[in-house]
């Protein structure tokens, strides 16, 4: 049986102290599903706030929103990956579509990041997704598979087998447009063979753009789909609460 990942997107909200008090409600309202895991990526300056919020729930992790790929030195404003593991991140989000599009981050830097998620035992979180352009022009697979062999080129075996992939159209980020749920299920299924091919026996892919209380029925009900990639709709306590506990029998 899939086991599904809910991941909360916080972006840039909350701080500690509301993120603390997000926390506490959101424990009271989501009774414990065992076939299913919350991860929420705070800003870095809720890391440590959030991981204790959470510390004695194996089944709600914490991540970073973004690490930089040295482990330490003259890198003002950066959080590297050991930084972010010591705030309580078991996780990363790598080349989010922001990263990428809003902060020009290149492909070579989400190897990079990638490799050192991965050597400081932090779970990458990998995304991908086209722009609308390459959508409408048909080149969603490729751009797709462009991505993963740019970040993930030479990572085989166990160490993929441990980076999950997020598939986020950048057309449907924040939008209100999501991908249909077959669309997504057809792309998902290209992931899928690419990793099984590099040795991730049992990939983990999730679909991310617009999901909402709403919609996340019918994309949750594609096998394809192992779970979702959530922005603006995990930002309200309750409501995520009440998606994650509701999404799928
Ligand atoms: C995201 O931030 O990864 C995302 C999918 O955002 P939204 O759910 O708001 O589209």
């Amino acid at each position: 049986m899939r086991r599904l990942l809910f991941a909360a997107n916080w972006k840039m909200h909350l701080g500690p102290e509301e993120a603390r008090v997000y926390l506490k409600t959101f424990r009271a309202r989501y009774n414990r599903r065992d076939d299913r895991d919350v991860w929420f990526f705070p800003p870095a300056v809720s890391i440590e706030a959030a991981a204790q919020a959470t510390r004695e729930r194996a089944d709600l992790q914490v991540g970073a929103q973004d690490i930089y790929w040295e482990p330490k030195g003259a890198y003002t404003g950066a959080v590297s990956a050991p930084l972010a593991q010591q705030a309580g991140a078991r996780a990363t989000l790598i080349g989010h579509s922001e990263r990428r599009h809003v902060f020009g981050e290149t492909e070579a830097d989400t190897r990079r990041k990638v490799a050192a998620a991965l050597a400081a035992g932090l779970l990458p979180m990998l995304c991908v997704g086209e722009l609308l352009a390459e959508r409408d022009a048909g080149h969603t697979v490729a751009v797709v598979i462009r991505q993963l062999a740019a970040a993930l080129g030479g990572t085989e075996g166990a160490p993929l087998s441990r980076v999950v992939i997020a598939y986020e159209p950048v057309w449907a980020i924040g939008t209100g447009r999501n991908a249909t749920p077959a669309d997504a299920s057809a792309v998902h299924r290209e992931i899928r063979a690419w990793l099984v091919a590099r040795g991730n026996a049992q990939p983990k892919v999730v679909y991310g753009g617009s999901v909402n209380l709403k919609n996340v029925a019918e994309l949750l009900a594609e096998p394809e789909l192992d779970g979702v990639l959530v922005g603006g709709a995990s930002l309200d306590p309750e409501g995520w609460a009440q998606l994650v506990q509701t999404a799928i029998a």
